[in-house]
């Protein structure tokens, strides 16, 4: 007997015809059909193994579907038919649920992919680095979110600009040297086109300024957050690229005192509420009178003597140089039509490098470029 059960194992399988549709003769039937089933998926080795397999138990024509089709569901007995007819349906959702999983794991063999039905759930996951923001986006929304607190909005644009924009509108005289190559880098290809047409790489965000008052009529308060562009050598202080924040408020009665005050407290709130500021006689074209803001040195508390040496950060002057600002120039009035009779204004404006590095102790603005991982991991 043993002899026989073994030859009838290695036998490839049949279709036996049902003649007793007893429960138990049938859960029997489907016990061997299922057992055949796995015993041929498990040999299959390639492509075409996989095809025979499918055709033998799929083929429309004479597939052990088919089979179990017409000799089991169509030759039982009407009592027994919704039995059989329900194995005979769970058979079918086996084979071709077998037949699929093959194919994909054949297929992720060869693709050299790991084999998704057999992933170990129990094995830790991978880890993903958490990002964090660039010290230098950082420090910009920070310092945004002091003046929105203040009731500014923020306004952006291009990046690059027209002469008219960067410089006609802002009051820059036809011979200004900020509009020599030397400071600014022009699009090539424009000679043919008027002075205030050409494009260049906006020197500073106070094109956006000029858009704004376009845009809408006093009174205005706004912060101009963004990329810039100027002719530099590449140092641990200059780079061709850094990023500004510049602001202007313009509105009736507006004097040099909301100027001081709008500024000493974005400072404070900045550096912290020890920080003094005092504001220096500047020049720039777009403003009159025009100011360089100090605030006292951080690092010194404003002594200019740190650990009983003179302070390098402010070269032992007790101060740090850190922004410029002023009333805006009634001239740029007239290029947006605004009644410099009725309105008054101030703009200012910060690189925001220079005040990530004062605030964070960095030492080269390269870092804040180079795309140095071990960098910008201390700011996560
Ligand atoms: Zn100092």
């Amino acid at each position: 007997m043993t002899g026989i059960s073994r030859t009838a194992q290695t036998m490839p399988y049949t279709v036996s015809k049902l003649t007793d549709f007893s429960s138990t003769a049938l859960d029997a039937a489907v016990r061997e059909l299922r057992s055949a089933l796995d015993r041929e998926s498990k040999d299959i080795r390639s492509e075409t193994d996989w095809k025979v397999f499918r055709d033998r138990w799929m083929a429309r024509k004479n597939g052990i579907l088919t089979q179990i089709n017409d000799s089991w569901l169509k030759a039982s007995p009407k009592d027994s038919r919704r039995e059989v007819g329900q194995r005979v349906n769970w058979i079918r959702a086996q084979v071709e649920d077998r037949v699929q999983k093959v194919e994909s794991l054949l297929l992720e063999l060869a693709t050299g992919k790991p084999l998704g039905d057999f992933v170990d759930v129990t094995l830790p996951g991978i880890r993903r680095a958490i990002g964090a923001e660039h010290p230098v986006i950082k420090t910009m929304n920070d310092m945004i979110g002091v003046f929105r607190n203040l009731g500014y909005s923020v306004g952006e644009g291009p990046e690059i600009e027209t002469d008219f924009y960067n410089f006609e509108a802002l009051n820059f005289p036809p011979n200004h040297p900020a509009r020599d190559t030397q400071d600014t880098l022009f699009i090539a290809g424009q000679d043919a086109k008027p002075l205030r047409d050409r494009l260049l790489l906006r020197t500073h965000t106070s094109p956006v300024q000029i858009r704004t008052m376009q845009k809408m009529k006093p009174p205005v308060r706004v912060v101009c957050p963004g990329k810039v562009h100027r002719n530099d050598a590449l140092d641990a202080t200059h780079s061709p690229i850094f990023h500004q924040i510049e602001g202007l408020a313009v509105d009736t009665n507006i004097t040099f005192c909301d100027l001081k005050g709008t500024l000493d407290h974005a400072m404070k709130a900045m550096f912290g509420s020890s920080v003094k500021t005092r504001f220096y006689p500047s020049f720039f074209p777009f403003t009159e009178p025009s100011a360089d803001v100090q605030i006292s040195c951080i690092f010194c508390d404003g002594k200019g003597v740190r650990d009983g040496a003179p302070c390098r950060n402010c070269k032992a002057s007790g101060w740090i140089e850190l922004l410029g600002c002023g009333m805006v120039d009634p001239n740029v009035y007239g290029f947006v039509d605004y009644d410099a009779s009725r309105v008054s204004g101030f703009a200012f404006g910060m690189g925001v490098e220079r005040i990530a590095i004062l605030k964070y102790g960095v030492d080269d603005i390269q870092l804040f470029f180079s795309g140095d991982v071990r960098f910008l991991e201390q700011f996560s």
